[in-house]
């Protein structure tokens, strides 16, 4: 039994009386089950609702019958409450599960890495063969001294602070146990410790099976002490202090 929807269909299926020849071709192509045939009134008939604009019916449809339309709901306009917001919602709500696209966002949102640029441009002798002649990106972190000062045999006398060496000036940016799950967390360890950069565990602690790249994650104590001890401390290379947070609306983690 197919558990009734109370979400609107997003599309539409219309089908021409005068050119349907009733073949059921499209109730065989159709992968989400939206064409049936009603044995009582011997019609190929449409549940709408399951219906995700694919196409593939009118493609195989033999005497294009079909056409497949945008359901154009109206809703109240509000900035904020844009019709796409709204129905994510409401399937979400309804399904309990997580909405996913291929290929990135489907909202319009830039992909920055897609448009990062590393402009040698300002490098003194720009390599012109990068194999014969490397180049490197590697980056130091740590608290600069005021000044430096060398010796007579031109050695450095001043005591540098700690640094951290990562081979590019890229880093992954916090995001914590909860917010994202233990595969993906391992799935940024694994890169950053091939890439030879930090990973950071935002404030959601730290599993134990990433404790095995501690040279390369950095982990996060905020105000929360999500699963702060002194294990999680030790198994890092960086310890972050998360004074505020940017990346969501709202008042921090309250959400509006
Ligand atoms: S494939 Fe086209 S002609 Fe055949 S039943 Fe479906 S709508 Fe009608
Ligand atoms: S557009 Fe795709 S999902 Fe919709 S009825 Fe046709 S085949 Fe099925």
């Amino acid at each position: 039994m197919t558990m009734k929807s109370y979400l609107p269909p997003g599309f539409i299926v219309e089908r021409d009386p005068n050119r349907c020849v009733q073949c059921k071709v499209c109730v065989n192509q159709c992968s989400f089950g939206v064409h049936y045939y009603d044995e009582d009134e011997k019609v190929v008939k449409a549940h709408e609702q399951n219906c995700v604009g694919c196409h593939r019916c009118v493609a195989f449809c033999p005497t294009n019958a079909l056409t497949i339309r945008h359901n154009p709901l109206e809703y109240r306009a509000n900035v904020n409450w844009r019709p796409e917001v709204v129905e994510d919602i409401l399937k979400q709500a309804e399904s309990g599960g997580m909405l996913l696209t291929g290929m990135g966002s489907d909202k319009g949102h830039t992909i920055y890495w897609d448009h990062l640029l590393l402009n040698a441009s300002q490098v003194t002798n720009p390599s012109i063969d990068p194999l014969r002649e490397p180049m490197e990106l590697s980056t130091f972190l740590g608290r600069k001294p005021d000044r430096v000062e060398f010796d007579s045999a031109g050695k450095l006398k001043t005591v540098l602070a700690p640094q951290v060496r990562i081979e590019t000036p890229i880093m992954f940016s916090a995001m914590s146990y909860g917010a994202v799950s233990l595969n993906v967390q391992k799935s940024l360890a694994r890169a950053a410790s091939e890439l030879g950069t930090l990973w950071n565990t935002g404030e959601g602690g730290l599993h134990p099976s990433l404790q095995r790249y501690a040279a390369n994650t950095i982990v996060q104590v905020a105000s929360g002490r999500f699963g702060v001890d002194a294990d999680y401390l030790h198994n890092a290379r960086i310890v972050e202090i998360k004074i505020g947070q940017g990346a969501k609306p709202g008042i921090g983690g309250h959400l509006p």
